[in-house]
């Protein structure tokens, strides 16, 4: 139930209603903070487990019609398919309705919408640092986004009144809102939660191709480090596919600098410079100290890396 003074949106569409937009529907209904909630999804399956969950109140197959009333639409599909998504909606939203999107990846997501979408509409880049390996609307969670980050990206020329409501729209989902350049936004995500998750996927990737050559028993023995990596490495294969082929400069200027540090630890161990190696080790403790100290240590037990708070991270998004 709303009551007059927490709306802030008549009309809230999103478009693809899995994890991330169906944890926003979830909230915002809670919170009472739009009169109406449209979901929008290609599968039948999907909208079938949108509607048993009660995410939002009219679920629909047409692009056109979940987006003809809404004075807020949210994005929450595949970086790579938000271009596509753009191009279908651009002619049936309303003249001044604000678009917005939760993708992890900002400058090329942003270049995808302008390119179709019509000056008249407000576009503001989002992206929550929550969430999970899981998918689909079954994977949506109450209070995903409570104290934890949400970088926002408007255009240069953002009206700002469009993104004041968006900001409040996270503010009143208990996160903590950052206004960012969208190509700072992609530096420092490249460090705390791309590189991360491709390091993930590629230890998984060998040792289990190491488990097939040899029949050694890398599973069935597997110690918590990297039972820790199976679980970043589960995450959507879509989904991770776009985000590094729509990072890449970033990505690959983060690889550059974590190879050549790998490089020199490898040196540390073929040279017995053990006072090296506990040196490294023990700065890097520190910045996990550093994280539980600012409250961003996660508190669902499935939180993926992109919740470390910006502060720590200026030397890397600075240059
Ligand atoms: P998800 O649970 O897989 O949900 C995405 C939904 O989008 C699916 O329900 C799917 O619906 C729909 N969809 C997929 N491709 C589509 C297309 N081409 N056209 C229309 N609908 C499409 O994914 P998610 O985790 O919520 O991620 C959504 C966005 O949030 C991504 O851009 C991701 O980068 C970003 N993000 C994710 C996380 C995370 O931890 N997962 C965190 C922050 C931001 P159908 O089943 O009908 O195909």
């Amino acid at each position: 139930m709303q009551n007059a003074s927490s709306v802030l949106f008549d009309t809230i569409a999103f478009v693809g209603v899995g994890l991330i937009g169906g944890s926003m529907a979830r909230d915002i209904r809670a919170a009472g903070l739009a009169r109406h909630l449209v979901g929008y999804a290609r599968r039948a399956e999907t909208r079938e487990a949108i509607e048993q969950l009660g995410l939002v109140d009219h679920v629909v197959s047409s692009l056109a019609e979940a987006v003809e009333q809404a004075d807020l639409v949210v994005l929450c599909v595949p970086v790579g398919s938000m271009g596509q998504v753009a191009q279908d909606i651009a002619e049936h939203l309303k003249p001044g309705a604000v678009i917005t999107d939760v993708g992890s990846v900002k400058r090329q997501v942003l270049r995808d919408l302008r390119a179709h979408l019509k000056p008249e509409n407000p576009i503001i880049g989002g992206h929550p640092l929550a969430g999970t390996e899981h998918s689909g609307p079954s994977a949506a969670l109450i209070g995903l986004f409570k104290h934890r980050w949400c970088v926002l990206t408007p255009e240069a020329d953002t009206s700002i009144v469009a993104l004041d409501k968006v900001r409040q729209l996270w503010e009143a989902l208990g996160s903590h809102v950052e206004v960012m350049d969208a190509e700072h936004h992609d530096k420092v995500l490249a460090i705390t939660s791309h590189l991360p998750h491709l390091i993930a996927y590629c230890i998984v990737h060998t040792a289990t191709g190491l488990e097939a050559q040899t029949q050694e028993e890398v599973i069935k023995f597997s110690a918590s480090g990297f039972r820790d990596f199976t679980r970043i490495a589960a995450s959507d294969p879509v989904m991770w596919r776009d985000i590094f082929l729509n990072n890449k400069d970033a990505v690959l200027e983060m690889l550059q600098r974590f190879s050549e540090d790998l490089t020199a630890l490898q040196r540390s161990i073929r040279y017995g410079e053990g006072e090296n190696l506990q040196q490294v080790f023990t700065e890097t403790r520190a910045v996990r100290r550093s994280i539980q100290d600012a409250g961003q240590a996660g508190t669902f037990d499935a939180r993926e890396p992109e919740a470390m708070p910006l502060s720590l991270l200026a030397p890397y998004a600075s240059d």
